[in-house]
């Protein structure tokens, strides 16, 4: 699928807007459309409804070493800076970025690519921002200039092995950057914390200074207390939220997938040290599955386990769930979600002050060179005492960590489809068609009559009701039908209700399948019953 034609339905069709379009649009940030508020509310509603509201306790699930309880939360955006100095992202949410003393572009280190090439003696590194499948002319275009060669010297150039990442590149003085003329302008890698900071009331000095939190997460652990004290909670559970989350990333990109501004839908899920791994074991396996269950299948998914090199420095294990993208090159995966054994680091940090390995491997307290720790703790205790067992101790943690963005876009994605169907002539037409859980499509049924007289469009809005009382319907009588199923298939829409002639003498009407594009007859009073019913089949 190429991707530009993603894109351009999206705006086309009310998906997504650029944020401030008539301004020129602010970059890495995005507007979801009449049908893209839908969609991402159907993608965050089935995550809250299977992990959350549905979630049985009194069950074993299949994998699950035992019952556990869930539970919500919605925490605020901005909290108390302490915060972000004890959960380690005021000294370690960076990413490293390098800038260009010509063009004076900014890029982040790891996401400028480019190749070797030599020419008459010298070699030089082409870096390039240049979107996938365009690298190769974009290097090349930018090799002959600066050789001062023509189009047609082009085999005189002799280019080294594939695009790497200019991570691998030592000495930037044989670097020609993205969008530069000359060779060695960029300077070394700096770091850039990615918190979006912000002043508190009338104080502009750091007194007041906070930060947009750059993750949900930290809003659970810091009410961790608050959940056990004012509900029955027991060990093992987890507590869930889903709402906005800000990173000032260096160079947002790939549509929604890289945003400043995204939501998440995450899960810190507490148990007892010694079943954390099976639980980690769990989380992993179920995560896995709800991508499944709604459609991603195949070989563009899947479950890949972190090297022990990649790990943070407390997990002991974490897993992230990838999708193939079509913007990205073949053969690569973009993250999804992130599966996190995060042990007792979280809690242990918001109690004791920000946690750093000791010289012994250990996690303790990190000290400042005056010997006081670094950042300090709340001091409050947020260990876990165990009525039965008579034992207290700190929780371990696991984490699912998600996107709805990304979630939201992989669906898109792998949904888009092709085809050719016969017009009303029998002729083939081009058909485009979002094949989208009907869980998750915006519209879950249309309603047409045939023609706009003789008592169909009157018998068509009842049907239209009755639907928009149960879920999300829509009634179109303007256009040829085949003009409106094509619209509605766009959109993914599973069911389309005509209202015809034999309604008017009979009472049924056809019901059209948006992916095998049967259709079938029914009693009009019985399309709410049958359109339920083929929605529950598919849930
Ligand atoms: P990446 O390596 O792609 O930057 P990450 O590992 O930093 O992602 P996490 O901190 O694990 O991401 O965040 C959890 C989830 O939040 C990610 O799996 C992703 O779905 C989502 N997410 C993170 N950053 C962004 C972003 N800039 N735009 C959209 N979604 C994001």
């Amino acid at each position: 699928m190429e991707m530009d034609k993603l894109v351009s339905l999206c705006k086309r069709r009310g998906f997504l807007f650029q944020s401030s379009e008539i301004y020129g649009g602010l970059n890495g940030f995005w507007d979801y459309g009449p049908l893209g508020v839908e969609l991402k509310r159907n993608v965050k509603d089935a995550w809250w409804n299977e992990m959350v509201r549905g979630h049985d306790e009194l069950l074993v699930h299949a994998g699950a070493p035992s019952t556990y309880e869930m539970t919500g939360l919605d925490c605020t955006i901005i909290m108390h800076p302490q915060v972000w100095k004890c959960s380690g992202h005021y000294d370690l949410f960076h990413d490293f970025m390098v800038d260009c003393r010509e063009s004076k572009k900014r890029y982040r280190h790891d996401q400028v690519r480019g190749r070797w090439v030599s020419y008459n003696g010298q070699r030089i590194f082409v870096g390039t921002q240049a979107e996938i499948g365009h690298e190769e002319e974009d290097t090349q275009h930018r090799a002959l200039k600066f050789f001062n060669l023509r189009a047609k010297d082009a085999e005189r150039l002799a280019w080294e092995g594939d695009f790497i990442s200019l991570t691998k590149v030592s000495n930037f003085a044989e670097v020609l950057a993205p969008d530069a003329k000359t060779l060695g302008t960029l300077t070394e890698p700096r770091e850039f914390n990615l918190m979006f900071k912000t002043y508190v009331g009338a104080l502009s000095g750091e007194e007041g200074a906070a930060f947009l939190r750059p993750e949900t997460a930290q809003g659970i652990f810091v009410n961790f207390k608050n959940v056990l004290d004012s509900s029955r909670v027991a060990i093992p559970f987890g507590i869930a939220q889903i709402g906005k989350s800000f990173r000032n990333e260096i160079t947002p990109r790939n549509f929604t997938f890289r945003s400043r501004e995204f939501e998440q839908m995450e899960i810190e899920f507490f148990c007892h040290p010694s079943q954390s791994r099976q639980w980690y074991q769990y989380w992993r396996d179920r995560r896995y599955k709800w991508y499944l269950d709604l459609g991603l299948a195949g070989e563009r998914l899947r479950l890949r386990d972190h090297d022990q090199d990649e790990l943070s420095h407390y997990s002991c294990g974490t897993a992230d769930i990838e999708y193939a993208f079509p913007f990205l090159p073949s053969g690569e995966f973009g993250e999804l979600e992130g599966i996190a054994h995060r042990g007792d680091f979280d809690l242990r940090s918001h109690m004791e002050g920000k946690l750093a390995k000791d010289a012994a491997g250990n996690l303790a307290v990190e000290l400042g060179e005056d010997g006081k720790p670094r950042h300090r703790g709340s001091g409050k205790d947020l260990s876990y005492f165990d009525d039965q067992a008579r034992e207290r101790y700190v929780p371990h943690v696991i984490e699912p960590s998600a996107g709805a963005d990304r979630a939201t876009l992989a669906f898109l994605c792998e949904s888009y489809h092709e085809d050719k169907v016969p017009d009303e002539n029998g002729n083939p037409r081009e058909r485009v068609f979002l094949k989208l859980h009907p869980r998750l499509a915006p519209i879950k049924a249309a309603v047409f009559p045939l023609v706009k007289k003789d008592g169909m469009p009157e018998v068509a809005q009842k049907i239209y009701r009755d639907l928009k009382q149960h879920f999300n319907a829509f009634y179109d009588e303007k256009g040829a039908v085949g003009r409106r199923y094509a619209r509605q298939d766009e959109v993914g829409t599973p069911y389309c209700i005509t209202v015809d002639g034999e309604t008017m003498q009979n009472g049924s009407v056809t019901i059209r399948d948006r992916d095998s594009l049967k259709q079938w007859r029914v009693r009009g009073d019985e399309a709410v019953t049958e359109i339920s019913k083929l929605l529950r089949g598919t849930t």
